[in-house]
């Protein structure tokens, strides 16, 4: 009896983790189980493992796109080309289904980020997390808001410390978020404003916020670049930085905004959003 209660509550945190992660990785982790229990073989857990990742990935590369797009949404793509230089700033975006969105916000994103290789050749825009492939209101934690396909997180662009020379893929957080460009003396410090207000949660994705990197540092000129091409894309609503990076880079369009305090920094990426 508390073996059984064991095994259900092992089974229900999987699950939950799985959804919240991946969203279709719970389901996934229920058909596998159904899979063990109708073929009546004593797996080892090993192997059951490695049926699941099998199947997750199968069917992350087939049937969810498929679906997805009858829903109406897409995925990201998964690898840059000469032709399409858009990425996830790792791959792990793709392969937990972090990057879906609606088809226009991906053919917007296609062309700004071939717009920007016409003006900085080499650069390739690094997509973070976007949206889950179903259901709106589906939040993709922690973004509340990653929930309708038309959202988005970029990287900015960034150039290497010690040589100034630009860097065309990467970003200082191998996550993509928690290393952030900091209010310089004299700039408005949004971060201290909003924890001097109670909003301790403001800059907590400092603790994912680790670099596999050499050093970096913010690329102004190419992230200006990219800013301005994404104001210019009328389907393009709404996009997110810190109060001190729009006023270092002079950028005056009324679409970069202020996300408020009871979010988090946005001066580690971009938050992009359509109308
Ligand atoms: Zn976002």
């Amino acid at each position: 009896m508390f073996n059984t209660f064991l095994k259900l509550l092992y089974s229900a945190i999987i699950f939950s983790l799985l959804t919240l992660l991946t969203q279709v990785g719970g389901i996934i982790f229920l058909l596998c189980k159904f899979f063990f229990k109708i073929m009546k073989v004593k797996w080892k857990f090993v192997h059951k493992s490695l049926i699941f990742v099998c199947m997750y990935l199968l069917l992350t590369f087939t049937l969810i796109p498929f679906l997805a797009s009858k829903l109406g949404r897409v995925p990201l793509p998964y690898f840059a080309t000469t032709d399409v230089p858009l990425k996830p700033l790792n791959i792990g975006f793709g392969l937990l289904n972090r990057n879906y969105v609606k088809p226009e916000l991906r053919n917007l994103l296609i062309e700004t980020a071939q717009q920007m290789q016409k003006k900085h050749p080499e650069t390739i825009i690094c997509y973070l997390d976007a949206c889950f492939p179903f259901w709106n209101k589906f939040p993709l934690l922690p973004h509340l808001s990653h929930n309708d396909g038309k959202k988005a997180d970029l990287a900015f662009c960034y150039a290497d410390v010690a040589t100034n020379e630009a860097i065309n893929d990467s970003a200082p957080a191998w996550f993509g978020y928690g290393i952030f460009e900091d209010p310089k003396k004299g700039e408005s410090n949004k971060n201290m404003e909003c924890k001097q207000n109670g909003h301790w949660q403001y800059d907590f994705t400092k603790y994912v916020g680790f670099s596999l990197s050499k050093p970096m540092k913010l690329d102004a000129p190419r992230t200006k670049t990219l800013l301005t091409l994404l104001t210019n894309q009328s389907k393009i609503g709404m996009i997110l930085i810190e109060p001190h990076l729009k006023n270092r880079m002079k950028l005056s369009s009324a679409k970069i905004r202020f996300q408020g305090c009871h979010s988090v920094r946005h001066d580690d990426h971009i938050h992009i959003q359509l109308y």
